[in-house]
Parts: structure tokens; sequence; C-alpha cells
């Protein structure tokens, strides 16, 4: 059953002012709607800064425990939805069930990580003459503005909004458009939970549109965005440049297996990487960079591994992987595959599009084989760009030095992984990469919600960590120096 769903701006529910709409589908099956949403525009950006403007103030001037309260309070309402939510999920974006689940279940964590964020934001004094003190003092910044991907709508979102209110921020939040109603379901949790009703705006639309509004609007005075390369480019070039700007972004992710790894445990390693999550992760394993005496046993294995891969509709039992979010992605990634063939390497098994075959379950979905991919020359765009698919190509090296350097070569830097017990190596690698995540003996997908996240080059600006971490709540307050004397 669809509805039509609206903004929340200023306390209320309300349709865009310019009366726009945009579908909502099910990448599963086209044919079924899941909502109407308002296509916004600068009016309703300019409604939400000011309600959101006019709020603040009073939020952060409030104690820091009724802040942390609200947190807790949206932790444990957050536990109770989890499930409900998740079915959701699974129906708007495609993931598994289980991946959906987890996904739901870990923002009752992060909501009360934040929480406690909220407790612990403190100043230093600083050694001064015996009549003064002098120390600082963290502040909010103001009307944070939050744009999110579609791939993980509940925790990108939550892993900003929640530290923003925990500073004493308001917030003015734009879900990606392919999961608006992921969007909605974290503002009426955080409502439910006590928010005040004109601390959070939540405007949806298009990027083109509302995101673009957002951007450009002079009353943001901090802007957190998750999404592609691309798009954190040209949200850099025109923001104002009192705005200040946190940018986490795209990944060409490796796996890199040394001569000494064990086999099976690699290719579990990596297909778990690779095609967890339909291959729709920033940390998603991409590439595959194997010790030249390993490279065909380990193509033995991932192909096989691959070809018993069960996709699916997400919600099905036993379904390993879903559709992919979009017909946008699912032609992109398809198109990567032709790349591939063209440029000379050899699609090793899958990269089908199921859409055309006989199965009528794959009709009106954007359903696809996981690819692994062969022969890849070293030039190779599938070596270099983000494909955000279920397409993993193969690489073969010889020695430490040329491994690091085929693993660092893409303009991207967010999450590498070795596969390999020879710690001298591991040591070296870990120090010289140029990755802001670097795992050993694990795929480079899944991350703690305690620890910094972030790339380094076009991964992220890094204007501060993500996620947990000293410097986590830098980004959503400023430090001011007071100096009193008597
Ligand atoms: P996207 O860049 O297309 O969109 C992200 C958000 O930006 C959406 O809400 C979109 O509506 C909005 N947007 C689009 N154009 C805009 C504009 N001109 N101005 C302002 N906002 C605009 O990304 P996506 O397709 O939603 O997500 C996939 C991308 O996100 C991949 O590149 C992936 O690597 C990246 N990602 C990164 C991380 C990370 O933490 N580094 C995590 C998840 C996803």
């Amino acid at each position: 059953m669809s509805e039509t769903h609206h903004n929340y701006v200023g306390g209320a529910w309300s349709p865009a002012a310019g009366g726009a709409v945009f579908e909502d589908r099910n990448p599963g099956d086209e044919r079924d709607l899941i909502g109407i949403f308002p296509d916004s525009d600068d009016d309703d950006v300019a409604a939400a800064v000011a309600a959101v403007s006019s709020a603040w103030p009073a939020w952060a001037a409030g104690s820091p425990e009724a802040r942390a309260e609200v947190l807790f309070k949206a932790a444990d309402i957050m536990a109770r939805r989890a499930d409900e939510i998740a079915a959701e999920l699974t129906r708007e974006e495609g993931k598994t069930i289980t991946e959906a689940r987890n996904e739901a279940r870990r923002i009752a964590a992060n909501f009360r990580l934040y929480a406690g964020e909220a407790l612990r934001l403190n100043g230093e004094s600083y050694a001064t003459e015996a009549n003064q003190f002098v120390f600082s003092l963290r502040q909010p910044v103001g009307v944070v503005a939050v744009i999110t991907p579609w791939n993980f709508p509940l925790s990108m979102a939550a892993r900003k909004i929640a530290p923003a209110i925990a500073a004493g921020n308001g917030v003015v939040f734009k879900p990606s458009e392919v999961t608006p109603l992921m969007g909605q379901r974290l503002v009426e949790v955080l409502l439910e939970a006590g928010l005040p009703a004109n601390l959070i705006a939540l405007v949806h639309g298009r990027g083109a549109t509302v995101g673009q509004a957002i951007t450009r609007h002079r009353g943001i005075d901090a802007l957190t965005f998750t999404g592609s390369f691309a798009v954190g480019r040209e949200i850099a070039r025109s923001v104002s440049t009192d705005t200040r700007v946190q940018l986490e972004m795209g990944g060409k992710n490796a796996t890199v297996v040394l001569d000494d790894a064990d086999l099976d445990k690699a290719a579990a390693i990596i297909q778990r990487g690779a095609f967890g999550l339909t291959g729709q992760a920033c940390t998603g394993t991409s590439r595959v960079l194997v010790a030249r005496p390993l490279y065909d046993a380990l193509l033995d294995r991932l192909t096989a591994a691959a070809g018993k891969f069960k996709v699916g509709p997400g919600g099905e039992e036993g379904v390993q992987m879903g559709p992919v979010a979009t017909r946008a992605q699912y032609d992109k990634i398809l198109s990567y595959v032709d790349i591939a063939r063209d440029e000379g390497a050899r699609v090793a098994v899958g990269g089908e599009a199921l859409r055309d075959t006989r199965d009528a379950r794959f009709h009106h979905g954007y359903f696809l084989t996981p690819a692994v991919i062969a022969d890849v020359p070293a030039e190779s765009r599938l070596l270099r760009e983000e494909i955000f698919g279920p397409v993993v190509a193969l690489r073969a090296f010889d020695g430490l030095d040329e491994a690091l350097a085929i693993a660092d070569e893409t303009e991207y830097g967010l999450a590498v992984s070795l596969v390999t017990n020879h710690l001298p190596s591991v040591i070296r690698f870990a120090r010289e990469t140029r990755h802001g995540v670097v795992k050993v003996n694990s795929p480079t997908t899944g991350v703690s919600l305690n620890a910094p996240f972030g790339g380094f080059k076009h991964s992220s600006n890094q204007a501060a960590k993500e996620q947990g971490g000293a410097t986590v709540m830098d980004f959503y307050t400023r430090i001011k120096t007071i100096y009193l004397g008597a």
C-alpha cells in the first residue's frame, strides 16, 4: 500500500511548497510503489533553516542531561522498532533482511554512544597568572545540514544527526531520494523520544533541487555529506566559505592476498566484502590483489563461490544478495561488465542481468549475478573507478613493494584489507598505505561504530573523522577561549 508522505518543517508535516513530488519504489519489484514524497525546493529549505535557527539556541542552553536523555529514549524506541523498520528497509533499498536488521539494530547503539558524548563534551583550562583563568569552551556550531546516501540510509544519517544534536545543534536533514522512508522513520523516532519540534527539519527531494538549495543556503553553519566524490566536489565548490563542510565519499577498496595466505580464508573474506550488501558499500571490496603464485587457485575458489551465490528478493529466506538499489545502479554496474570485456579482461563468472532471463521472479527488479573479472589489464577502468556493485577485479602482484604501489594507485583511499599472517608485512603495509581504514584478516567492509572512520584522498575531505574516537565531536562544536579576570 502506498502513502503520500510529507516534509517535517517548523514542527509540522506538510507537502513541498511548490507541490512537486517523486515516487519511491521497491528495487526488487518496481511495480510496488512504497510512497509519494515531496520534491522540495529553495522555499522549503528556507523555511527549514528559519525554523531550526530559531530553535537550537534554547536546546543548546539546556542541560546536557536533557540532550542525552532524548538520545537514550530514541535508542530504546529504535531497539523496539528495529525489526519493523528493517522490513521496510529491505523493501525500500533491497538489501537482505539480515543486512537490514543488522543496520536497524545498530542505530540504538549509535544513539547511546552519542548520548554519552553529550555528557562528555568538555573544554580545557590553561596555565596562566594567578589572578585569572584561561579556558576553552565547546559550543554548538548552530544549524547543521545532513545530506546522506541510500546505501546505509539509517546508519549514515544517525551517525551525523545524533552527534549534532548531542552537541546542542539543530539539524536540517535531506535523506537520499532513493530511501526517503528511512529518513522519515529516523525523524519519527527522534520526535517520539522528545526532540523539540523545531530542532529538526526533514526536507525530501532530489540532489539537483533540494540538495543544491541546502548547499547554497547561507544560513547553514555546517554541512555534513556522505555520498559520491562527484557530488562531494560539487558541494565543496558551491558552499559558502562560512560553512564548515565534512565530505565522506567513495572508495576503490582492495583486499591484498599475500603469498602465505590461506586460500579458503581469503576467498571467504573477499566474497563477504565484495558481494555482501550487493556490493553497495563504500568500503566494499572492488579489487583483489593477489600474490602471483596464488592467482589461479584463488580465482578458481572465487569463481566457484560467486557461481553459487543465491540472488533474490531481500526478504526471502536463504537469499544472500538482494537487488541493486536503482535502475541507474543496475545499468551502471552492467556497463562495467561490458567495459571489462571491451578492455580485454575475462568475465570468469556472473555479471548477468537477471531481468532479461526466463525466471519471472526477476523481471521487475534490479537483480544481477555477482561477477568475478580476471586477466584485467593494469590500465583498466575496473581497477580505478568506483563501480559500487558486486563486481570484483583480480590482479596479480610480485612482492610487497608492488602490492603497496598498486593498492595505492587509485584516487581513492578508504579501506584496504590484507590476508596474511606475516606480521612484518602487515606492519609495513599498515604504516605506508594511504587508506583511512586498514583491516587484517577481515573484509574491507564492517567497521566498529566507536572507532574513527574516514578515508584519504578522494574518499574524504578530512574535516574530522566520523563515528567514534576523540575527534568526532570537533565537527559539531566550535571552541571559544575565555580569559576570566577578577
Ligand atoms: P550521491 O552522491 O549521488 O548522493 C548522496 C546524497 O547527495 C543524496 O542525498 C543526493 O540526493 C545528494 N545530492 C546529489 N546531488 C547533489 C547536489 N548537487 N548537491 C547537494 N546534494 C546532492 O551518492 P549515492 O548514490 O546516494 O551513494 C553512493 C555513494 O556514496 C558512493 O560513492 C559511496 O562510496 C558513497 N558512500 C560513502 C560512504 C563513506 O562513509 N565514505 C558511506 C556510504 C556511501
